[in-house]
């Protein structure tokens, strides 16, 4: 009895303190302020202190630590939540912005779009219904348009932003899914699920496309058999001719063509299908065409390089990732259409959300085109971009690390220490490091070059697998990469292949003895 009165007591002392400190709401402007200024006030921490791209943590290192963590247990103040938060995450996250991170497809970002990110969290408008988001539904519109604009659309294109190029590409399967089966078929899978036919449809893009295609094939009841894989060219383009003799087999065996998807900027070699050729095959059978734009949509900034991506204009839908190329925080893409009535296939209207009244009423509702509901105002980070720098300096910088990926190229093709497999259209180099009169299993050493400069951390590359043979891979996307930290990126590369050679040598000496 007594333990309960005491407990109630200490509660009435805190509700009296400031009754909901943690709210954000116009009395607590202060609060708001200090967690916002302390929690920056840890980023640039982590930008002052963090000097490598990454720590070298293991996941064994980081463990333990979580152990501790009593989550039921909240801190006392901001400080010791950073200082927690230091610990587990910010003193070992891999740092993108760092000019040697030249790994994945990460961009650095630009300032304004962080900025923009504050006000999206803290006003926290959802982008699905008007009612919920008014100028904001806008201001994600007028972007759309601008990016179809750009695509070279016409008026009648309309779009959405996504959570990124997976779910962009799933949705351009998913209409051409639908609008086959409905145009061609008289089946509406949208209320009846997939026809039979269904098991036949095919989905036709370059062995080097991105694996969502494959994923997204699955999850549309479609399955990965569906998607048939073209060979492409030297260049890692996919090849046409074979592309039209696929589709002849396929009709041939009975199967039922339904989409191309042509890929603008590969993951592994940033090179860009033929495109126009693919609109041309697209248009012959009647197939829809989507364009996976998801890394070269910056290509879109810079006159200097958009003649690469001509022919995307021709695609039914289109897949862009600011969060790739415009150096946009994550998350941040867009999925476009040619003819905006398309969506229709995919309008579910919901009384309590977007009823039919609301189309009438002319209320925008961006729900009625989106596969999510809640939406995050992502477009806003986009808008602050353009707003504070404009196309031209942002295309600049995309100009920059193309310029720097082809002085890269030339190096790599002089060094007789290294293999380079692709010239990119953008800025993804795939090599490896092979000096002459090595009698090293290549694959190996070049694997453990990349496990040892990942568990160093002074620079981080990535790796892939052409014809079952693994390969380092440059993605640059920081402007702010040089051709001097390159070349340091090098001399990292030769030291730990000479590391291999030389262990290598010493213990088939030793086995020989
Ligand atoms: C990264 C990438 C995707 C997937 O995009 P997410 O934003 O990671 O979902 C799709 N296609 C290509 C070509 C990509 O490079």
């Amino acid at each position: 009895m007594l333990t309960l009165n005491l407990e109630e007591e200490n509660l009435n002392i805190l509700f009296e303190e400031n009754p909901l400190k943690d709210i954000f709401h116009h009395d607590n402007t202060e609060e708001y302020l200090i967690a916002v200024s302390k929690v920056s006030q840890a980023v640039k921490r982590f930008l002052d202190h963090n000097k490598k791209p990454f720590s070298g943590v293991s996941p064994a290192q980081l463990r333990p630590l979580f152990a501790k963590v009593d989550l039921d247990s909240p801190l006392s103040d901001y400080n010791t939540l950073l200082d927690e938060v230091g610990l587990l995450y910010t003193n070992h996250a891999v740092a993108f912005h760092h000019p040697e991170y030249i790994a994945h497809l990460n961009c650095p970002l630009v300032i304004p779009a962080i900025a923009a990110e504050i006000m999206i969290s803290s006003i926290n408008s959802s982008l699905d219904t008007w009612d919920q988001s008014a100028g904001g539904t806008l201001m994600e519109q007028k972007l759309i348009e601008w990016t179809c604009n750009e695509v070279g659309y016409g008026t009648e294109a309309d779009g959405i932003f996504t959570s990124g190029g997976t779910q962009s590409n799933l949705m351009g399967l998913l209409l051409a899914r639908d609008h086959y089966s409905l145009t061609h078929l008289n089946h509406n899978i949208k209320l009846n699920g997939l026809p039979p036919e269904a098991s036949r449809f095919r989905i036709f893009v370059s062995e080097m496309a991105h694996f969502s295609i494959q994923k997204n094939a699955s999850l549309l009841g479609l399955g990965e058999k569906s998607v048939i894989r073209i060979k492409t060219d030297r260049s890692f383009r996919m090849n046409s001719i074979l592309l039209e003799d696929a589709i002849k087999q396929e009709i041939a065996a009975g199967n039922i063509p339904i989409a191309v998807v042509g890929t603008a900027g590969t993951t592994d070699f940033g090179n860009v299908d033929p495109l126009q050729e693919i609109g041309r095959l697209t248009a012959k059978y009647n197939l829809w065409y989507h364009v996976d734009a998801a890394y070269g949509c910056g290509l879109l900034l810079t006159s200097k390089y958009r003649g690469l991506i001509n022919g995307i204009e021709l695609a039914h839908s289109v897949t862009v990732d600011y969060h790739k190329s415009f150096f946009q925080p994550v998350s941040s893409g867009a999925f476009l259409v040619k003819d905006k009535q398309l969506f229709g296939l995919i309008t579910h209207h919901a009384d309590y959300l977007n009823p039919k009244d609301h189309d009438d009423d002319g209320l925008p509702n961006q729900v009625n085109k989106s596969i999510q509901t809640t939406r995050r105002f992502d477009a806003l980070k986009l808008w602050f971009t353009l707003r504070m720098m404009g196309k031209v300096k942002l295309g600049s910088y995309f100009e920059t690390i193309i310029q720097t990926a082809a002085e890269i190229a030339a190096l790599l093709q002089a060094d007789p220490a290294f293999e380079l497999m692709n010239e990119s259209d953008i800025s993804a180099l795939v090599f490896r490091y092979n000096p002459r009169d090595n009698r090293a299993d290549i694959c190996k050493m070049n694997q453990f070059i990349k496990k040892s400069m990942f568990n160093g951390g002074e620079a981080l590359v990535a790796g892939t697998k052409i014809n079952q043979s693994f390969y380092l891979k440059f993605t640059l996307l920081n402007p702010l990469t040089t051709i001097d930290h390159v070349k340091n990126i090098f001399n990292i590369i030769k030291q730990h292949g000479n590391e291999y050679l030389q262990f290598n040598k010493t213990t088939a000496d030793f086995r020989r003895n």
